[in-house]
């Protein structure tokens, strides 16, 4: 379905994003992956499905490496065509205990980084006139948790920047759209998971149950495999006409 066409997925080096890159390459699209850590299963994941594959290692938190990315992607692969803005960060504390370093990275890899992308990729999906923006928010950018400032503020904003640009690029075949997961059990969700198993002095298999019974009614984790599937979904063209939605996959979270 994705035949010839180029997905740039940042965050792709594990958890949602590298679930996201799995599902497009699936479908026949070419991947630029990126992150960090050990970057040699994603690339050996993805090319693995027959496609082509790339890695650029930009730090989502400087523009100029950013701009380096995405040119590198045009550069190798001739488009942007589909551009997942998945990387993200987490911090816990109370308002007054916020590291203000740690607010400024979250708002900058979480939010900025998709408005540089963003600006960066539509010239190019505006020629070709195809392009898709998929924006990974969270429960969190519609609804808040207490210990979760920045991340909340920062998910919020990014549902706002998608609306902003699914009304910018309306009548074009561009379409730009984010997805809402709710607990997912990522690197970045485990932390929280051993944070709470100390806390409580719970095991994992407890800890794991309270986090879910604490927000999530169907008690069970959304996987990177079901995100991917909404992923492909939106690429298609039955999704030619959704624009600007905050779509949900989070076991009845927000519906309560
Ligand atoms: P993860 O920690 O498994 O993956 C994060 C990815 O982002 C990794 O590839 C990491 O290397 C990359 N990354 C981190 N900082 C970066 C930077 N400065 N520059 C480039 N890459 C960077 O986490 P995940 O759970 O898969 O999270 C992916 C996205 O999904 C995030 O935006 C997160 O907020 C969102 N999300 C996660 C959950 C969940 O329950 N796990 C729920 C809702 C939303």
């Amino acid at each position: 379905m994705l035949k010839g066409k180029t997905a740039l997925v940042t965050g792709s080096t594990s958890g949602i994003g590298l679930g996201i890159a799995l599902a497009l390459a699936r479908e026949g699209a070419h991947v630029m992956l990126n992150g960090f850590g050990d970057t040699e299963p994603a690339r050996r994941g993805v090319a693995a499905l027959g496609v082509k594959v790339g890695y650029h290692g930009a730090d989502m938190s400087k523009p100029a490496e950013i701009e380096a990315m995405v040119r590198a992607c045009e550069a190798e692969f001739g488009a942007v065509d589909i551009l997942v803005n998945n990387a993200g960060i987490q911090h816990v504390a109370a308002v007054e205990d916020f590291p203000p370093e740690r607010w400024d990275a979250i708002i900058a890899i979480n939010l900025s980084s998709a408005f540089h992308t963003t600006r960066l990729a539509l010239p190019g999906m505006k020629r070709r006139n195809w392009g898709r923006i998929l924006n990974v928010a969270s429960t969190h950018g519609l609804v808040a948790s207490a210990q979760k400032s920045a991340y909340v503020a920062s998910k919020h904003g990014i549902v706002g920047f998608t609306k902003s640009v699914a009304l910018e690029t309306a009548t074009t075949g561009i379409t730009v759209n984010a997805i809402c997961p709710g607990w997912v059990l990522t690197p970045l969700v485990q932390k929280q998971v051993d944070a709470r198993a100390a806390q409580a002095g719970v095991d994992q298999a407890e800890a794991k149950r309270q986090l879910l019974a604490e927000k999530q009614p169907s008690l069970q984790f959304t996987t990177p495999e079901q995100l991917g599937g909404l992923a492909v979904f939106l690429c298609s063209s039955a999704a030619d006409n959704v624009r600007g939605v905050a779509w949900n996959m989070d076991g009845g979270w927000v519906a309560q």
